[in-house]
């Protein structure tokens, strides 16, 4: 018999989800927009302390909105960080503009602010300041916000916070998503809460998000009829998917308890290696950084781990029926951005060949749990 699949991150629905998307069917409300869209904003603002939230069809939508809104135009830049997943990178493409990539910094592998202030530096110089600068907060780490934001006022560029991984992370109780002119959050199905599929984006500019509204349905003016002065887009989430939101933003405190615990349960099982002359690293919090450790992640130096590799310990696991996946490759290596110019330090080259994101989902049982720290007992044995 084959044994069930332990996926990396799937969706952990609770109590209340389907008793508001019921009450969108009761009440005919199946449209995009509607009373569950209201108070999913609602709730999101104040989850995130920002004065305003739209909701969208997802995470790549609310990036893609940022750029129109800040005037992000063919042959402009835009810097962002290397390792993301490739929607934060893809929407500044859609606008014909050129990402250029930056580099991390090995504290919480997100965006250097040495290397982007030496960016930025050489781009005023030669006086082509990007449009906009999009730091990530990786697998729900934050990024080093404020250097971030402080370096980009400095420079006058206006900064889009990815926040897709990172909703109920903070630095010194300050949310993710809120440091930016913009925010951005996503709702994917492997997200720690999810619509299923959806997204937002968030703003102390009440203008931006109105805006955003106005792109987000159609560019419709204010005609009986249908009239257009703009490009318009449809992307706004559905009243029946924030019903879902609604339910899982409710459990989101239950839900970044029980990742970080099984944060705290993987790196108590790979003491027992560390303090046998193995050197497993993790994904560490700064004073002051809070993580919803949306995933956990180690990184594998065969060099100082007896030859053993991240591979070897994907492949076993993928033999078990265990998902993991190496962290995310790197932008400035992707075939589709190999054109791209990019500012490097190594850092997230060497992440990218040693690291491996293991299963991370709240609703992992102890059974779980098991066949993974037995699969990995049989891996280590083999390197003692
Ligand atoms: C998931 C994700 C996105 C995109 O969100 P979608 O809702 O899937 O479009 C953007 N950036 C990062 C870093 C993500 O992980």
């Amino acid at each position: 018999m084959s044994k069930s699949k332990i996926w990396l991150s799937s969706p952990h629905i609770g109590t209340n989800e389907l008793q508001y998307v019921n009450e969108a069917f009761a009440t005919n409300w199946i449209a995009p927009l509607g009373p569950h869209v209201n108070a999913f904003e609602q709730a999101l603002q104040d989850q995130t302390q920002t004065k305003h939230a739209a909701a969208l069809s997802s995470g790549t939508s609310a990036i893609h909105l940022a750029l129109i809104l800040l005037g992000v135009k063919a042959g402009d830049t835009v810097f962002c960080q290397s390792i993301t997943f490739s929607a934060s990178a893809n929407p500044i493409a859609y606008q014909g503009a050129l990402p250029v990539f930056i580099d991390s910094e090995i504290d919480t592998w997100n965006i250097d602010p040495i290397l982007l202030k030496a960016a930025l530096e050489e781009a005023k110089r030669s006086d082509k300041l990007p449009k906009a600068i999009i730091p990530v907060h990786l697998y729900g780490m934050p990024a080093k916000m404020n250097e971030i934001i402080s370096i980009a006022n400095e420079y006058g560029v206006p900064v889009i916070e990815d926040a897709a991984e990172a909703l109920g992370s903070s630095i010194e109780n300050k949310p993710c998503g809120s440091f930016g002119e913009f925010g951005v959050l996503s709702f994917n199905g492997n997200k720690i809460i999810t619509t299923s599929g959806g997204g937002a984006l968030i703003s102390e500019n009440a203008e931006m998000i109105e805006k955003a509204r106005f792109l987000a349905t159609q560019a419709r003016d204010a005609a009986p009829h249908y009239q257009h002065s703009h490009i318009g887009y449809n992307y706004r989430m559905s009243n029946v998917l924030a019903g879902i939101g609604r339910g899982q933003l409710e459990v989101l405190d239950d839900r970044v308890a029980a990742r970080r615990k099984n944060n705290e349960r993987y790196k108590q099982y790979f003491s027992k290696f560390n303090n046998a002359g193995f050197d497993i690293q993790f994904q560490e919090e700064p004073e002051g950084y809070y993580s919803n450790r949306w995933l956990t992640c180690i990184v594998v130096d065969p060099a100082t781990n007896n030859g053993l590799t991240r591979e070897e310990i994907r492949l076993a696991m993928d033999e078990e029926n265990i998902e993991t996946r190496p962290l995310w490759k790197p932008m400035h290596q992707q075939p589709v951005f190999s054109s791209s110019k990019s500012y490097l330090n190594g850092v997230s080259d060497k992440l990218f060949e040693n690291g491996l994101c293991l299963p991370s989902g709240s609703n992992l049982t102890a059974e779980e749990f098991e066949r993974i720290f037995n699969c990995l007992d049989k891996i280590f044995s083999n390197h003692i």
